[in-house]
């Protein structure tokens, strides 16, 4: 186990990691996210001894680290660095029998000849055995130090970015070989930069913002919160890969000089999947968008939770009544403008254009999407009804395409 304790650190007068508390348990793999200058590489060096806290304790294995000689602390927790300058130019292969010093003093035993041997083949490194090590490239550089780290053979091992350099089939590799010492009993701490290697990886995460602990805990619920984008200073769209469930987060490419100069509060109304693009062309555009009532199962209410946009939902072909109704009203209060998009209305939804008129009597500005399916209307007609009252109060019909414009120039 590897517990830290309100550790703080500091390079001179400059606190680079404040009072931040983590325990790993054999058997995990903790991710330690964060953007440049977080803190990720000193709270590594924290945990191997490279850096002694100014304040706190840092116990491996039930002991203070602080009373470990370098012999047993090398023992205990093996370290791949971000980056290694080494004074001379070992070879790949010395390099990795470093591993094996700690144990052996210097002078390998057959065992230990045996582990470097397995090394080598492990991280595909045969090839490079009599290369210098300062002669590599930066990924071929990691995957000798992952050798050097498996060769150690300890209980914990400290990983910081260690497939920052590799290409992608090597990233995956080497992250499901740490992965699976991990599920062997190590305690694995790997600092990432790329989250959905996070995802598929490690068994929980760190969210580390200007030397503080800011989100702790399973992946997910740490790349879905809203702190991801705020740490990141940027915003994420979330899909969940539908063969395994899991949730991959994306940074937004679109270019800012697209957005709209005034962003609006927008309430959409929708259902059938006929809100999903204006949801994602709304979000785009920078307008701050909010859904209901929306159905779970609905493509709507999935592109709702990709970007992070507020609705109200109901379970799949409820009846939309009530309590769920007062919500979505409550919800649309703040938006300047309401859209209804073009979906498909039976007995249950109906409701929904019902809110729309609501709020158009509250004064609202509401648009209404421009009907060109042939079949929409599975009510008798009454949807149709409602739609023609609503046009009568003064919402305005429009085609999809002009809606962007619209919102440009209302209010
Ligand atoms: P990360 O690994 O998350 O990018 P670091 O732990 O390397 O972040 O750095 C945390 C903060 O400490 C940064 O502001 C960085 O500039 C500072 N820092 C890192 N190393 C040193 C150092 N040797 N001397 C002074 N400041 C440092
Ligand atoms: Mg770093």
């Amino acid at each position: 186990m590897i517990e830290a304790s309100n550790i703080t650190c500091a390079y001179g007068s400059r606190i680079a990691v404040h009072d931040l508390s983590l325990r790993v348990s054999p058997g995990e793999m903790v991710a330690v996210i964060g953007p440049n200058g977080s803190g990720k590489t000193t709270l590594l060096r924290a945990l191997s001894r490279t850096l002694r806290p100014i304040s706190g304790t840092v116990r491996l294995f039930g002991d203070d680290l602080s009373d470990l000689s370098p012999m047993e602390s090398a023992q205990r927790v093996a370290v791949v660095p971000q980056f290694e300058e080494p004074a001379f130019a070992y070879t790949v292969r010395e390099t990795i029998e470093m591993g094996r010093h700690p144990w052996c003093g210097g002078i390998l035993g057959p065992e230990d000849a045996a582990q470097v041997e397995r090394a080598l083949g492990e991280f595909g490194l045969r090839a490079l055995e009599n290369r210098a090590f300062t002669q590599l490239s930066g990924g071929e550089r990691q995957r000798v130090l992952l050798a050097r780290a498996l060769c150690q053979q300890t209980p914990a091992m400290l990983l910081d970015e260690p497939t920052a350099h590799m290409d992608v089939g090597y990233q995956t590799a080497a992250l499901r070989k740490v992965a699976s010492l991990a599920r062997e009993g190590k305690c694995v701490v790997v600092a990432l930069h790329d989250l959905n290697l996070a995802t598929v990886f490690a068994t929980r995460c760190a969210l580390l913002f200007g030397g503080r602990l800011v989100a702790e805990g399973p992946v997910e619920d740490v790349l879905a919160s809203g702190n991801l984008d705020e740490v990141y200073g940027t915003r994420f769209t979330r899909i969940r890969e539908p063969m395994s469930g899991r949730l991959f987060v994306l940074p937004e490419v679109f270019q800012l000089e697209q957005r709209a100069d005034r962003p609006r509060r927008v309430h959409v109304i929708g259902g059938g999947g006929s809100a999903a693009p204006l949801l994602s062309e709304l979000w785009q555009l920078g307008h701050q968008v909010t859904l209901g009532v929306a159905y779970e199962g609905d493509s709507d209410f999935t592109a709702a939770q990709t970007f992070g946009i507020a609705a109200v939902c109901a379970p799949s072909f409820a009846a939309l009544e009530g309590e769920t109704m007062e919500r979505a009203y409550r919800l649309a209060q703040d938006a300047d403008v309401v859209i209804v998009s073009e979906s498909p209305y039976g007995a249950a939804n109906l409701p929904n254009l019902d809110l729309a008129q609501r709020l158009r009597e509250d004064g609202k500005a509401v648009y209404v999407v421009s009907r060109c399916r042939e079949q929409w209307d599975f009510t008798d007609g009454a949807a149709t009804q409602k739609i023609s009252a609503l046009l009568a109060s003064g919402a305005t019909e429009i085609p999809f395409g002009e809606i962007t414009l619209a919102l440009a120039s209302e209010g």
